[in-house]
């Protein structure tokens, strides 16, 4: 047995939530914390940490339901906007180690999660193309 985790507890029933959506590898369900009303959370339902895990099939399941959630929480809450996030690692705060994505209503200047903290430095025509070398790399 690998270790226990929440999110495969809720995806068998184990463990209780507000599931709101779920289909033969997906389900979505009402994040415990809710800074703005409707913060939904998508999943698999098999374990992947993250998304470099996943297998195609799975990988477009979950991202047909988080577009289907996403749709259903922009109607279902006030918002002038909508936030999605996965984690992946420590240094993303990753807080539950199985793969899912936030979908979470905005509100205009609510001033939650902002992705840059403030104006970012340039780069150089050089570096992005090193970066895309590098990168090209490892597909
Ligand atoms: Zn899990």
């Amino acid at each position: 047995m690998s270790d226990p985790c929440i999110f495969c507890d809720i995806a068998q029933g184990i463990v209780p939530a507000n599931i709101v959506y779920e289909d033969a590898a997906t389900l979505a369900f009402i994040d415990l914390r809710q800074f703005h009303p409707g913060h939904t959370l998508v999943i698999p339902r098999r374990h992947f940490a993250d998304v470099r895990e996943l297998d195609e099939w799975t990988g477009a399941a979950l991202m047909a339901t988080v577009a289907r959630i996403t749709t259903a929480v922009g109607k279902a809450f006030p918002n002038e906007g909508i936030s999605l996030w996965h984690s992946i690692g420590p240094a993303a705060f990753q807080e539950v180690p199985h793969l899912h994505v936030h979908i979470h209503p905005r509100r205009t200047d609510d001033n939650f999660l902002r992705v840059y903290p403030g104006e970012l430095p340039g780069s150089q025509p050089s570096e992005r193309d090193e970066y895309a070398a590098v990168l090209r790399h490892h597909l």
